[in-house]
């Protein structure tokens, strides 16, 4: 079923949601489910699974000289959201990114997802290859995530790349795509922003999932923005618990959202990473418990491969 009618199913009743990532190439399916089976109690609709585009490494050869290799640590996306799909009948979402693929890819891609009965993807450009410093598209294929949402839009209008194609039958996504309540950390702006996330809707997609943020203020104050330029799509606010001293470093770093001092001061007072968890698990309840009360119906988590505590902050907020 597609999202949007979920959200409408649920009638105002708020809604759990959680995003996995495919285990590193080696692990069993078995990892997954060990994550997924304590969450299952909250019956989460809808569960997303990343898609994680390959990495180019370098290998040092006996004679001293450089290979360039191509590696994917994390496959398997399109192949666990079946195995959720067959085990547990609920929606898998699978993302799907411009970065890496070529058109064709993409229709190829799409075309499995359809015989698999998935109803919904979340539409992404993806980021630069870690030995890139810029996004770069695929020879023939999509620069920006507004472009992969019309082609997905062409397809369910039944209109395919290979124009011989006779009797095509169109495909049904709904489609979701990304917002960033802290702007995304290329654009120039949050109002250029928010005119290119518009383009997304108008191309075809149907909600959007945000970056994780940790102030409550950021999340309303964007939905108030995205309101006011006419976006009418829900938005769906994506919440991670911190979990380690670490990525009090990481996650600014690498996400380019802002860390409240108060989160920050009670992170440094502990003296382990057990008592780190605690303290994002409380700080996770309150802007849970807080989005609600102001009207949220649907909720997100970020699992990042660990649902202990994803679950402690559900057991007391569904
Ligand atoms: P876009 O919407 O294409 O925007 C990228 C940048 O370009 C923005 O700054 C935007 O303002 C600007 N822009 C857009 N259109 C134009 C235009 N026509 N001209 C000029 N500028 C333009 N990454 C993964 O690799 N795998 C995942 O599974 C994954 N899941 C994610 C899930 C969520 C909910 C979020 C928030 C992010 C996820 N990401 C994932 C990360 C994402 O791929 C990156 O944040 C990426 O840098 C941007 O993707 P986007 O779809 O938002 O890009």
């Amino acid at each position: 079923m597609k999202v949007t009618k979920h959200i409408e199913n649920a009638n105002g009743k708020p809604l759990f949601s959680f995003e996995i990532i495919p285990p590193l190439k080696g692990q069993h399916i078995q990892s997954i489910f060990d994550n997924i089976d304590p969450l299952m109690e909250f019956n989460p609709p809808f569960i997303d699974v990343t898609y994680h585009r390959e990495e180019y490494i370098y290998k040092e050869l006996d004679n001293g000289l450089l290979q360039k290799k191509v590696v994917r640590k994390r496959p398997g996306t399109v192949g666990i959201c079946a195995a959720i799909q067959n085990k547990y009948k609920v929606d898998a979402i699978p993302h799907i990114l411009c970065g890496g693929f070529t058109q064709e890819d993409t229709e190829n891609f799409l075309i499995d997802l359809d015989f698999l009965g998935i109803d919904n993807v979340v539409v992404l450009r993806g980021d630069a290859v870690k030995t890139e410093t810029y996004f770069k598209s695929e020879k023939n294929g999509h620069s920006y995530a507004s472009e992969l949402v019309q082609q997905i839009g062409d397809l369910n209008k039944g209109n395919y790349l290979d124009d011989d194609i006779q009797n095509s039958s169109a495909t049904d996504f709904c489609i979701g795509v990304a917002g960033y309540p802290e702007k995304h950390m290329e654009a120039p702006s949050l109002e250029s922003d928010l005119h290119f996330l518009k383009k997304k809707i108008k191309n075809g997609a149907s909600y959007i999932v945000t970056q994780m943020f940790f102030d409550n203020q950021k999340y309303f104050s964007f939905v108030k923005k995205c309101r006011e330029a006419g976006i009418t799509v829900p938005i769906i606010p994506g919440l991670k618990p911190i979990a380690t001293m670490k990525q009090l470093n990481i996650i600014p770093q690498r996400f380019h959202v802002d860390l409240p001092d108060e989160l920050v001061r009670e992170v440094i007072k502990c003296n382990n990473n057990d008592a780190i968890r605690q303290v994002g698990i409380e700080w996770g309840i309150q802007q849970s418990k807080a989005l609600i009360a102001n009207g949220v119906n649907v909720l997100h988590y970020y699992s990042m491969g660990k649902s202990d505590n994803i679950k402690a902050i559900a057991d007391s907020v569904f």
